[in-house]
């Protein structure tokens, strides 16, 4: 498929390190990409394995797609027909071109949504061009539409109804009160059937089934009532509902598996083979225990029902498919740092008595996705932590993982969007963040994970939940200032961790900056600080703030009616990181609650009304798109006379609509009607 300019509208810019990170905008959308960093330093045997379970993963577009709305392939195959046989003629001069470029940004916000409602907000959205117009540009290519079962006419009228009534199907997932659920929701997991009536077929279930060990009941199937009012599941199966991309999605399973890592990987791939064929969710629990154990292998991956957020019952688990693998270098960074826990923790500013006589750091948990899939694109978490039942969690423990190289991704395609021109005042800071800031990041976030949770101990007899709310909150800027302490200290250059002894600066002023503003873009008018990681970078930054003003050790200028942040001096404000550290060490292991209280309420929720209008002013105009997405890299196999694999190859070079239209081209097999 040849793509034009003219078709993807994209605006491209290329980071320092040459990549592209941001590409195409629309809508409330911006479409970002991700490099899959460290791929070309695997094996062949793991590239193939990860090759296998890429095509599993794209496999698994269209149940999704089926699952958030009964009519999402029917109105996905028309608008594609008419994208297609568009593109194809115009110029872009044409007299209805702004008919056409509302159906464009229409289709592609139904491609990024896996249907026609918003992603985020669940709403059907609203089409910017005509019925008429719509339906003149389908007959002209009546043609394409020839094997579709029942003719176009009847297929249109449906689709445009769907399209254009904004009476029906009008929330994805409905979770207000009072109403039926299902009912009202658009969603495809329940058919003929009431709430009532689903949670009547659940509590049954549950309360005959193992109430210590209970399976996730409902979660692979459609409730359905039959015209006798017979109800029963539709299991989504090998041979059940969607069975056609289920039978793709095996195949290539078991075509991954002869590359697995470990015998206990193949053990895992076979479990999971049985359970897509019988639906048994007994089945799918051995899956789930022997996955979570499975953690050697430096390739991992998810594959299957597992989502529960567009139910409105929270029963019936959405398609999803991560492939990832283990972040090498940071894996390493984080091993050096947990050798050598024991100096930090006998170093630190903290009284003896609540350090540990022997603490253990924690390696890495950082990967890298290879692809995204189902209800993980475009749209994706930046960790997993899975599975989720929460006796196997109990029993057999989780994973628990952050996905290195979109939240890098995130980062470096941020940057292009002026936050840092409009909240920085200075050109020597400037320079200060754009040299160090990514280093700093990523180091603040080692020392955090592997060292700052783990440091520290309670006194005998302290009650670890005695802070109640405030708990999460002190336990995170316990964690941050561990990290924001350690950042300028000589052993981290020592043991190659950091390029230079200055490179701190940028992560203290990026720490001050955030906790004193930039967050506050997160909040709405009027509203406190909530969220716990939120509540204490804002402690921390203004807790320093107030303690450093006799010094002057950072101020807040305004300029021309702008705030902006200006540290006089690093030095001293290490030296308040380390104190609070230490009272906040002590909070912790005494179990201080009027003491976390004080400091949280005092230091980390109020927000200053009038700094925040103006902080929202100036993002507001930024003009940044609020959701952001993810264009998959292209896996390519090169194969020898045998068909066997002999290189895989990545590239990223793909548009968001190219990569759509083929995915639609290579990995359909569902019917446009799946009953
Ligand atoms: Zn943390």
């Amino acid at each position: 498929m040849i793509i034009t300019a003219m078709m993807t509208g994209a605006t491209v810019e290329a980071a320092a390190d040459g990549f592209k990170y941001a590409d195409e905008r629309f809508a409330d959308l911006q479409m970002l990409r991700y490099k899959v960093e460290g791929f070309e330093q695997l094996s062949l045997k793991q590239k193939t394995f990860i090759y296998y379970l890429q095509e599993a993963a794209l496999w698994g577009r269209d149940i999704l797609w089926d699952q958030n709305c009964r009519y999402n392939l029917r109105v996905r195959r028309v608008l594609e027909e008419v994208y297609k046989a568009e593109s194809r003629v115009r110029t872009g001069n044409e007299s209805d071109k702004d008919e056409y470029n509302a159906f464009v940004t229409y289709l592609k916000r139904v491609w990024f949504s896996n249907g026609i409602h918003h992603h985020y907000a669940c709403d059907k959205f609203v089409p910017g061009f005509s019925s008429a117009w719509f339906m003149r540009r389908v007959h002209a290519c009546a043609d394409s539409f020839k094997d579709v079962p029942g003719g176009l006419d009847a297929l249109l009228q449906e689709v445009c109804d769907v399209i254009f009534n904004p009476n029906i199907l009008q929330k994805r997932i409905n979770l207000a009160e009072g109403v039926d659920l299902i009912k009202t929701s658009a969603s495809n997991y329940y058919e003929g059937v009431t709430q009532g009536e689903a949670e009547a077929f659940y509590e049954k279930q549950k309360a005959e089934g193992d109430a210590l060990r209970p399976v996730m009941y409902g979660m692979n199937s459609r409730l359905v009532k039959d015209a006798s009012g017979k109800i029963y599941e539709k299991k989504w199966t090998e041979n059940g509902l969607y069975g056609d991309v289920i039978k793709h999605i095996v195949d290539n399973l078991l075509l991954a598996r002869d590359y697995a890592e470990d015998d206990k990987q193949k053990e895992v791939i076979d479990l999971l083979v049985k359970y897509y064929r019988t639906g048994d969710l007994k089945t799918f629990d051995d899956y789930s225990i022997a996955w979570a154990e499975n953690t050697e292998p430096v390739v991992d991956f998810v594959n299957g029902f597992i989502e529960c957020y567009g139910d409105p019952l929270g029963l019936k688990c959405s398609w999803e498919s991560l492939v990832n693998f283990k972040d090498l270098v940071a894996t390493k960074r984080t091993e050096t740092l947990s050798r050598n826990a024991q100096w930090f923790e006998d170093h630190s500013p903290v009284d003896k008595a609540f350090k540990k006589e022997k603490v253990k750091g924690v390696s890495a948990k950082v990967i890298n996705a290879a692809i995204l899939a189902g209800d993980l694109y475009p749209s994706t978490a930046i960790g997993i932590n899975l599975p989720n039942s929460n006796w196997i969690r109990r029993e057999h423990g989780s994973k628990s993982v952050t996905i290195g190289n979109i939240t890098n991704a995130y980062n470096q395609a941020a940057k292009g969007n002026g936050m840092r021109d409009e909240f920085v005042l200075s050109d020597s800071d400037k320079d200060l963040l754009e040299k160090y800031a990514d280093v700093c990041d990523e180091l603040h976030t080692d020392l955090h994970e592997c060292l700052g949770h783990g440091s520290g101990k309670l006194l005998d007899g302290v009650d670890p939940d005695s802070l109640k709310a405030y708990g999460s909150t002190i336990e995170e800027a316990r964690a941050d200032l561990f990290a924001l302490y350690y950042l300028p200290d000589p052993k981290l250059v020592e043991l190659g961790l950091t390029p230079s002894t200055e490179a701190y600066k940028a992560g203290y002023y990026a720490q001050m900056q955030n906790g004193l503003m930039t967050q506050l873009v997160r909040v709405q008018p009027g509203k406190n600080l909530e969220e716990a990681h939120m509540r204490n970078r804002a402690l921390i930054a203004h807790w320093a703030f107030e303690h450093g003003k006799a010094d002057n050790v950072c101020e807040l200028l305004k300029v021309n009616g702008k705030t902006y942040l200006r540290i006089n001096d690093y030095q001293k404000l290490r030296v308040l990181f380390g104190k609070l550290l230490s009272e906040i060490q002590r909070i912790k292991s005494t179990g201080d609650y009027k003491g976390a209280q004080a400091l949280v309420e005092e230091y980390g929720v109020k927000v200053d009304p009038t700094l925040h209008k103006e902080i929202l002013e100036r993002y507001a105009k930024l003009n940044i798109a609020p959701y952001k997405g993810f264009i998959n890299p292209k896996f390519t196999a090169e194969r020898d006379k045998d068909g066997k694999i002999t290189d895989v190859k990545v590239s990223y070079s793909e548009g968001y609509a190219e990569q759509m239209l083929r995915y639609s081209t290579l990995y359909s097999a569902l019917p446009l009607v799946n009953e």
